[in-house]
């Protein structure tokens, strides 16, 4: 424990070192779990476990001494009270809204989500009578309008993907805890590194430890970070009762990602900036969407909400699919894929990728065009992203 006037660590060391319990060991490293349970001392010791009566592992579906490390970590990076780790973000997403809500109840979403997000809200969720309504984004209004009194949840996600939408997370959280709703925000794009949303008024915040957790393209996984009632009890109790668990050795890689994340961030910042300033220029580019560039409708809010605009940078060629598919094809570096927050920067399509099983309606309500390029910048020398893209561009204006 910290002495009183000691001030809280900083977060780069909070992000080196919390959750970090050594073993008899002493080793100087995290140390891995794989194991499915753990033993008891004794029958009757094993029973007080059993029946919650004295604290300790049981079964890995329940708790892990790697998982928990990784969830204290990130609960100390988000300011929050408790964490679970998930076996996806996908699983996050559910587990939140399985754990928390019930028949009947309603939830206000952004139109500007990931792509699976929309359709686990559009196709799943109301089979189990949780409808929601769609709102755009920054359209406050709008998300007033929607809730009514069975609204249990808001849930945006800002930045969005593709297009780094940002939206006002302090007023979106008054707004729902107006309406008696909680506010639950997928802070994927940014970590805590550049934003923090319970620090604005948030009650839940989202991962999917896949991407800049990892930060290395290796593991799948995510985290709900909140309070202990919701999070800790409820949000938990689904999880090891469903099962859609965190594994200890994806646990164990995330958990290395986080000791690395403040740096990354900063250089996938400042990669995307220069990326996205030369794709403005370009003469076969007709828009840029990146937060970081003053002429983003929301760059004054990014500006000020987060600590940097995030290494996920989209644009617009003209020519649509066709133009698009080229620009893609023509790259020999850019990893052709839909994953983003790697080392390595990578390149995708989103109209018939990562938005390829929504509506058409849905795509158009994100923004989503046949035209729109979406690119994550790595860590890789931003030259190199930049002559690999250039090639791109010039097979798309023929030249
Ligand atoms: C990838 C992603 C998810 C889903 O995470 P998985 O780990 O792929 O299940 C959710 N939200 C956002 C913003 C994402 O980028």
């Amino acid at each position: 424990m910290t002495a009183d006037r000691e001030p809280p660590p900083g977060f780069e060391t909070r992000a080196a070192r919390a959750g970090h319990r050594r073993t008899g060991e002493m080793e100087n490293a995290e140390p891995i779990f794989p194991t499915s349970s753990f033993t008891f001392e004794s029958a009757a010791q094993a029973a007080a476990r059993f029946a919650g009566d004295e604290p300790g592992n049981i079964y890995s579906r329940f708790t892990n001494p790697t998982v928990r490390a990784f969830c204290e970590r990130l609960a100390a990076l988000e300011g929050g009270e408790a964490c679970v780790g998930t076996a996806s973000g996908m699983a996050a997403v559910l587990s939140t809204c399985l754990g928390l809500l019930r028949s009947g109840d309603h939830i206000v979403a952004s139109t500007a989500l990931f792509g699976t997000t929309l359709s686990l809200f559009e196709k799943f969720l109301p089979r189990y009578g949780i409808d929601v309504s769609w709102v755009p984004l920054t359209d406050y209004s709008a998300w007033e309008r929607a809730a009514g009194p069975r609204t249990r949840l808001f849930f945006a996600e800002t930045p969005s993907n593709p297009l780094n939408e940002t939206a006002d997370i302090r007023r979106l959280a008054s707004m729902a805890h107006d309406a008696g709703a909680l506010l639950a925000i997928d802070n994927c794009l940014c970590t805590p590194a550049l934003q923090q949303p319970l620090a604005l008024g948030a009650d839940l915040v989202i991962h999917s430890a896949t991407k800049y957790l990892d930060g290395q393209g290796r593991c799948i996984g995510g985290a709900v970070v909140g309070d202990g009632q919701r999070v800790g009890e409820e949000i938990h109790g689904f999880v090891r009762t469903a099962g859609p668990c965190m594994s200890p050795f994806n646990a164990w890689v995330f958990l290395k990602g986080l000791e690395t994340l403040s740096l990354r961030m900063r250089a996938h910042c400042e990669h995307a900036g220069a990326v996205a300033a030369w794709l403005q220029e370009h003469p076969a580019v007709s828009r840029v969407y990146y937060a970081g560039l003053p002429d983003h409708p929301h760059h004054r809010l990014a500006a000020e909400q987060q600590s940097g605009f995030g290494g996920v940078v989209s644009f617009e060629v003209h020519g649509g699919r066709e133009a698009a598919w080229r620009v893609i094809d023509a790259t020999r570096m850019l990893s052709i894929t839909a994953n983003l927050g790697d080392a390595k920067s990578t390149i995708t399509h989103p109209a018939t990728t990562t938005h390829g099983s929504i509506t058409q309606e849905q795509r158009d309500a994100a923004g989503v065009t046949e035209g729109l390029v979406r690119i994550s910048v790595g860590l890789e020398d931003p030259a190199d992203v930049v002559r690999d893209l250039e090639r791109g561009l010039s097979a798309s204006t023929g030249g």
